[in-house]
């Protein structure tokens, strides 16, 4: 049986490969960190890392972390209903709440587990899940696994969601479905005027943070704060796996009683592990930080600011983002290859993306700015792509 199986999988992959679509993965030896080493033995700067508030290597974290180690041990061995939940799940619940300014929280491994499990125990096929076509896969997925009519309108279009809500009018429920912040483009949600449409139409609004929670807003609450909806969002969900420290874990927030029903029918939430105490424990101490200082946020606007504004000077054509991905735009997917490649030998880390990743001729270098990232970084990067841009003829 399997050797007709495997020369299929032989020959899918070499297609891939063919295409030009085989992902290769770099190997780092070091934490996660702006300035990171490569198993090449290279030395290079990292801007492509969901890194955003440069808390993956974090002191305060570690060292809640290891404490947790010490103190509460390993890992759970058990679904949180069972004999998987401490006090400082509980604890990190109520701190997400607290940061989003919701009423309540449930955590799950990671937000792929969050979008996963947050629709099935909702809605029924009587309802309807109205969602942006660039939403994430998981919520993708999400939506796949709950019987509720869909409905779907293109990236950020108000007329197209207005007009799936007035076709949704039959249905009991209605929810509308978004990414916070689109992360090929680094666009934000126009949640001001979905929240208004959803309030015209009779429908709920549920908005997924990861690329937005710690970024957007002064004090990077995200959309909600950027929009001035706090509280006024059904359900939020989000990731501890990027701006907040970067490790895993991710979660639902928002209405008591949404979180409520997700405690008792959600799959991803009583069929799989708790996470770690130590994660627990770090994301507890990240939320403290959060609500002491901004100086992280404050940083990470500077930086970003900077680093538009500099490459814009420079010449190149740089998408409108509210976040901080900044996507370079070059348009032809073999010179996003063939740049990403230069910059690497500069010491500069990005990933060129192209079609199917982004649209057809719409192939960039995605750029991700950080807290991490100090002024010569900035300084360093911008030099290599204007040096890089000229000798590939993207730049005068
Ligand atoms: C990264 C991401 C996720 C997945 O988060 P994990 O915690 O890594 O599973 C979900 N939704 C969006 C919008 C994301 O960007």
């Amino acid at each position: 049986m399997y050797t007709d199986f495997q020369s299929y999988l032989q020959t899918t992959l070499k297609e891939i490969e063919e295409a030009g679509l085989y992902k290769n993965e770099r190997v780092i030896v070091s934490p996660q960190r702006a300035a990171i080493k490569v198993n090449t033995g290279k030395d290079v700067l990292n801007f492509c890392a969901n890194n955003y508030l440069g808390l993956s290597d974090n002191q305060e974290l570690i060292d809640a972390a290891k404490k947790a180690l010490d103190e509460r041990g390993f890992g759970m061995s058990s679904v949180r209903f069972i004999c998987g939940t401490q006090d400082l799940h509980k604890e990190l619940e109520q701190k997400i709440a607290e940061f989003f300014g919701t009423e309540d929280t449930i955590l799950y491994a990671a937000c792929f587990d969050a979008n996963g499990g947050v629709f099935e125990p909702l809605f029924t096929e009587e309802d309807a899940i109205i969602s942006d076509a660039l939403n994430h896969a998981s919520i993708i997925d999400g939506v796949r696994l709950c019987k509720a009519k869909r409905y779907r309108y293109s990236n950020a279009n108000m007329e197209e969601l207005e007009e799936c809500l007035k076709q949704a009018q039959a249905q009991r429920y209605r929810v509308i479905v978004t990414d916070g912040v689109f992360s090929m483009d680094g666009n934000v949600c126009p949640l001001d005027k979905i929240h208004e449409l959803a309030e015209k139409y009779n429908a709920m609004v549920m908005v997924d943070e990861s690329h937005s929670a710690g970024v957007v807003g002064q004090t990077g609450r995200g959309t909600t704060e950027l929009h001035n909806l706090r509280g006024k969002i059904e359900i939020i969900t989000g990731t501890l796996g990027k701006a907040f420290g970067g490790a895993i874990g991710g979660f639902t927030t928002g209405k008591k009683e949404i979180i409520a029903m997700l405690r008792q029918r959600s799959r991803p939430y009583l069929f799989s592990n708790s996470i770690p105490p130590m994660v627990a424990a770090a994301g507890c101490a990240m939320f403290d930080m959060m609500a002491r200082t901004n100086e992280l946020q404050d940083k990470l606007h500077a930086n970003t600011e900077y680093f538009v504004a500099k490459m814009k000077e420079a010449g190149f054509d740089i998408k409108p983002t509210q976040s901080a991905i900044c996507a370079v735009m070059l348009y032809d997917a073999k010179l996003s290859q063939q740049m990403a490649e230069k910059l690497l030998d500069e010491g500069i880390y990005v990933v060129g993306f192209y079609y199917p990743v982004v649209p057809k001729d719409q192939a960039r270098i995605r750029v991700q700015i950080s807290a991490g990232h100090e002024r010569e970084h900035l300084d360093k990067a911008i030099a290599a792509f204007t040096k890089i841009g000229k000798e590939l003829g993207v730049i005068k």
